[in-house]
Order: structure tokens, then C-alpha cells, then sequence
């Protein structure tokens, strides 16, 4: 009876394993269909200093089904990893964002830098260093109103590698952040090591901190940290105003999330940041 119950079990979870597996082929085609079509967009949420000012935007990729349904990079980001179509579609996004923000530079009375995310298989491409120059040199940006986001998984496997590469970006003038900062296994000591200028917290350390002793522990450390070691910090996922209190009261300088506002197009970017300047 046990063998037979085991047997089932095997076979549901096989059934499983193999709906995911079709599930993913298929995202996977589809992915390759949507970058040939240019099925992609790519939305900007503003980070917002403590003084209210709009300190820059984060470009973040948007996939439209055909039939309209719009589906999340939380699903298809990793779905592009194992595939390596996030290599063609890294390279879109890059080239993507510096064209819109140097249309900002040229059209907005203040800088408004723009951050890109860099996925793991996409950083450890040895040109990506050359792609990273090569696309600000024809888009002609401010090296220093490109940000790329990075994440401390990407540090990790080759830390002396990553290193070199980020010192060779640091010098582009490129600004460079650690996104997601404290859900990685990485050591402090990296910090000493890697050469970046913003640590993001992720918004798992944020989303309780009205209320979570121990998340305010955390937030305040890195707060701390950042001080120490002259990073800027920024909380991410901000959506209540007790949130903001807390994170104020912290010392937080600077925040992103709903609370402020969500990922929109860039035209809306535009016409958001133009009634802000106005209040
Ligand atoms: P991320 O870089 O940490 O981006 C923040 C995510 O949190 C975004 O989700 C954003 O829409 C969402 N978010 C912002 N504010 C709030 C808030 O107040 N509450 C909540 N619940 N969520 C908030 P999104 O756009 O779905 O992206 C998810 C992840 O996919 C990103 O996390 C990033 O790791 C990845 N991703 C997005 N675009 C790209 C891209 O162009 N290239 C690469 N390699 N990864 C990307
Ligand atoms: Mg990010
Ligand atoms: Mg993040
Ligand atoms: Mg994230």
C-alpha cells in the first residue's frame, strides 16, 4: 500500500514537473517571438529623495502579450536567464534606456539619471564592458546618468572578476548599485571591495518596518553602513506614508515604490515629473 501511495505521489508530481517544463518551452518560444516582434516596452518608476526631489528612475521591462494580457519579469526574467535570450533582450533594454534618457538630457531642466537592471549571465558576457560603452558613445548620454543595478548573486561566483569589471564601469563614469541589498549570501566585506555607489534594500526589509522591530534593526544597519562607508541608500518598495516616517526617522535619504508612484511609460515619466515640479 505504501509503494502504491508512493507511486502516485511520483506520478503527480512528475505530471507537474512536466506542465512546468511545457509551461516554460512555451514562454520560451513565445520570448523568442516577442523579441524578434518588438513585443517589449519598458516602464520608469521615479526614486525620490527625502527632500521630495526626484533624484532619478529605474527603467523596468514590460512584455504584452498579443492578446493584450501583460505578463511579469518576475516570470519571464528567469525564463530569459536559463534560455539566454535575456542576451538579445539586455542588450534592447540598455540600448533602450540610454536613447530615452538622453532624450531626457536633452529635454529636461535637471539630470534625470536612469537605472537599468543587469542580470547575472549578462554582466559575465565578456563584452559586456564594450556593449556598456559602445551603447552610451552612440546614444551619446552622460556616462553619469547611466545607473546599472546589479545584484550580489552576480558578485559572488568570480568576486576578483567582478571587481575589475566594475572598476573598468566606475571609470566609464557609470554609477553602479546593489539591488535587492541584504536577501543575497554575499560577505560585508564585498562592500570593501566592489566599488558602488548606492545599495537599494530590498523590500522585504521595508514592507514591515512600521511595525517589525526587527526589520527597523535591519534598515537601520545598512543605513549605518551606508554612512560608514559613503554609499547613498535607498528603500525600495515604499507604499504606506507610515512607511516613509519610519524610513525618514531612520535616516533613509532617499526611497521607490508605489507610495510615490508605479512603473509608467516614459511619456508619463515626462508629464509626472513636470506636475511634481509645479507643486
Ligand atoms: P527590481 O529591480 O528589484 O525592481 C523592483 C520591482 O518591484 C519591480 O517589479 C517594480 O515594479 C516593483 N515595485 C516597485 N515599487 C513597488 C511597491 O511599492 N510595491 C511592490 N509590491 N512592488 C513594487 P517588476 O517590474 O515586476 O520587476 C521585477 C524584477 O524583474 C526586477 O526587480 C528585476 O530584478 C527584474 N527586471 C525588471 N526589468 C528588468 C530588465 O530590464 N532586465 C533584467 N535583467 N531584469 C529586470
Ligand atoms: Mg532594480
Ligand atoms: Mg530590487
Ligand atoms: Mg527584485
Amino acid at each position: 500500500q505504501a509503494k502504491a501511495a508512493g507511486r502516485g505521489r511520483t506520478q503527480f508530481f512528475s505530471r507537474e514537473l512536466l506542465a512546468s517544463v511545457e509551461q516554460r518551452h512555451r514562454l520560451v518560444t513565445q520570448l523568442r517571438g516577442a523579441v524578434a516582434d518588438g513585443a517589449f516596452t519598458l516602464h520608469y518608476q521615479p526614486k525620490v529623495a527625502a527632500t521630495g526631489a526626484v533624484t532619478g528612475v529605474e527603467a523596468l521591462l514590460r512584455w504584452t502579450l498579443p492578446d493584450g494580457t501583460p505578463v511579469s519579469p518576475a516570470e519571464f526574467i528567469p525564463a530569459a536567464e536559463e534560455s539566454g535570450l535575456i542576451l538579445p533582450l539586455g542588450r534592447w533594454v540598455l540600448e533602450q534606456a540610454c536613447a530615452q534618457a538622453r532624450e531626457w538630457e536633452r529635454t529636461l531642466p535637471e539630470p534625470l539619471p536612469v537605472a537599468v537592471n543587469i542580470s547575472a549571465l549578462q554582466f559575465s558576457q565578456p563584452d559586456f564592458v564594450e556593449q556598456v560603452r559602445g551603447t552610451l558613445t552612440a546614444s551619446g548620454l552622460t556616462p553619469g546618468l547611466l545607473e546599472l543595478e546589479i545584484t550580489e548573486s552576480l558578485l559572488a561566483p568570480e568576486p576578483e572578476a567582478a571587481r575589475e569589471r566594475l572598476v573598468v564601469l566606475r571609470d566609464l563614469g557609470v554609477r553602479l548599485s546593489i539591488d535587492d541589498f541584504g536577501t543575497g549570501f554575499s560577505s560585508l566585506s564585498y562592500l570593501k571591495l566592489f566599488p558602488v555607489h548606492t545599495l537599494k534594500i530590498d523590500r522585504a526589509f521595508v514592507r514591515d518596518v512600521a511595525t517589525d522591530r526587527n526589520d527597523v534593526a535591519i534598515v537601520e544597519a545598512v543605513i549605518g553602513i551606508g554612512q560608514a562607508m559613503n554609499l547613498d541608500v535607498l528603500a525600495e518598495g515604499v507604499e504606506t506614508s507610515r512607511q516613509v516616517e519610519v524610513l525618514t526617522r531612520l535616516g533613509c535619504a532617499a526611497m521607490q515604490g508605489y507610495h510615490f508612484a508605479r512603473p509608467m511609460p516614459a511619456a508619463e515619466m515626462t508629464a509626472w515629473i513636470a506636475t511634481r515640479r509645479m507643486d
